[in-house]
């Protein structure tokens, strides 16, 4: 047995950073920037008005002060001429400010009354100018690798790039093996229950950005698994789900070796999940090997998947990040594995659930974090500092 922190190295040993695509920006969202890309234009691209009001020149603007009203301009429609000292134009949010004006007299400072405006008593001392290129200007860069979110999206599209590098999303097939499986929606035999992990993993795997399929549930029989190898086809990372335990049912890791699987480890000094396995096949895909008790594969899919997807995707080999809180309630002694309970955590404290037991998904849903137990840790008091994966 390994342990976690060990089984991780060994993890990002067998993960390959992924190859970059160009996808348009509109569906840039979520994907993980590749190369750093730059404006192509400055923001805005000339002076602009910040307000609805008068632009006029700065100088001798005070209460009492008149001026002409000689045009208009607004959003998309430059004013071409040139505003002279007792001059002023009317001008709204975003439009160009013309030659001769530095200041815009916000609209509720002035009294208009024909084509003359007069500064009233009271005048805000803001310019209300946007000064060309005060967002960005050409050439300003957004750095790579990062996950896009909206506003680096929106940004983008302002800096007029309209299609973005990103990492190709890593191809991910989860395979679940066991007789006693049947798809949800189908009618289960007696001794049958309804596969649910691999619903739990695809889920996971699609919000780190993953294209995750689901290989047809394999039988416990070697002919099946080795149907089942035989549709990875072109996935990064196959990644199965039980199967890997000693049972006489337990053919995973001797059928993927049979199969040319090199392995790397089995067996981690955690709970859940002990049965971890992962190598590399064949075709050069990895394969991570989960427990099947449903928590193990999930909670494996927290501490291992999702860093190696990171990875794939260039965001850096690290364990999955975790936060702090304070014991609500005692948690107990340790043995030497270690262990990640199923926890509540509101307001900075952290309740361990009682029942810990590796079948139980309800108790996983109804949790929001994972204490992480370390090995031989001694029982914790009320109020002690815990760290915790939130989930
Ligand atoms: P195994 O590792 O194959 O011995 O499975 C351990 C336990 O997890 C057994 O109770 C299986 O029925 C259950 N199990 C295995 N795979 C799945 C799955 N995909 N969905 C739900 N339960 C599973
Ligand atoms: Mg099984």
């Amino acid at each position: 047995m390994i342990s976690v922190t060990d089984a991780l190295t060994h993890l990002f040993a067998l993960t390959n950073e992924l190859p970059s695509e160009t996808v348009p920006l509109g569906r840039a969202n979520g994907r993980v920037l590749a190369t750093a890309v730059s404006a192509k234009r400055d923001q805005p691209p000339f002076s602009a008005s910040a307000m609805d009001g008068y632009g006029v020149a700065s100088e001798g603007a005070a209460p009492g002060a008149k001026y002409t009203v000689i045009g208009e301009a607004a959003a998309g429609h430059a004013f071409d001429g040139i505003v002279g000292s007792r001059e002023a134009v009317r001008i709204f949010t975003g439009a160009p400010v013309p030659k001769g004006v530095d200041r815009v007299i916000i609209q509720e400072d002035v009294v208009r009354d024909g084509d003359v405006i007069t500064i009233a008593d009271r005048l805000d001392k803001g310019f209300h100018i946007r000064p060309a290129g005060g967002d960005f200007q050409v050439g300003q860069t957004i750095n790579a690798p990062r996950e896009l979110r909206p506003s680096d999206v929106a940004l983008m599209a302002s800096m007029n790039i309209a299609n973005v590098p990103v990492i190709r999303r890593p191809k991910v097939a989860i395979l679940s093996t066991g007789d006693e499986l049947v798809m949800p929606g189908e009618a289960p035999g007696p001794d049958q229950i309804i596969a649910s992990n691999s619903f739990g993993l695809q889920a996971m795997l699609r919000d780190a950005g993953c294209e995750a399929r689901l290989l047809p549930i394999a039988r416990d029989t070697r002919a099946s698994l080795e149907a089942a190898f035989d549709l990875v086809d072109d996935a990064d990372l196959l990644i199965t789900i039980g199967g890997a335990s000693v049972g006489d049912h337990d053919l995973v890791g001797d059928v993927a070796q049979n199969l040319g699987m090199q392995r790397s480890f089995y067996k981690i000094a955690m709970r859940p999940g002990k049965p971890l396995m992962a190598g590399t096949l064949a075709n050069g895909a990895m394969m991570i090997g989960l427990p099947g008790n449903p928590v193990s594969a999930l909670v494996c899919g927290h501490v291992f998947v999702l860093p190696v997807v990171r990875a794939m995707l260039g965001l850096g080999q690290a364990p999955t990040p975790r936060l702090t809180a304070k014991l609500a309630a005692p948690a107990p002694q340790n043995g030497p594995r270690e262990h990640y309970m199923r926890a509540h955590v509101a307001h900075g404290e952290l309740t361990t659930f009682d029942n810990q037991d590796s079948s139980l998904l309800s108790i996983l849903s109804d949790a929001n974090a994972l204490l992480v137990c370390p090995p031989n840790c001694p029982e914790l008091a009320v109020g002690t500092d815990v760290q915790y994966l939130p989930i």
